[in-house]
């Protein structure tokens, strides 16, 4: 059973979109973004907000999760 592996997939996709929408809106002078916006862009910031949020929840997903190959070498 891998129930655990749709919200990591749902987690990674939402990271690739927003890493997208990032890409797509980043600082092209001092004060002005790549979409035309004034900085600091709206969408650039909530981006990078759901960027940080899902790394999180990923991170967490995957520390939750039970992978045999893990091994705590923490030396
Ligand atoms: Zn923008």
């Amino acid at each position: 059973m891998q129930h655990s592996v749709q919200p990591v997939e749902s987690a990674r996709r939402q990271i690739a979109a927003a890493a997208f929408l990032i890409a797509e809106h980043q600082p092209t002078s001092r004060t002005l973004c790549s979409c035309g916006r004034l900085l600091p862009c709206t969408v650039a910031t909530a981006s990078s907000r759901a960027h940080d949020h899902n790394s999180s929840v990923l991170a967490l997903l995957l520390a939750t999760m039970e992978l045999p190959t893990i091994a705590t070498a923490g030396r």
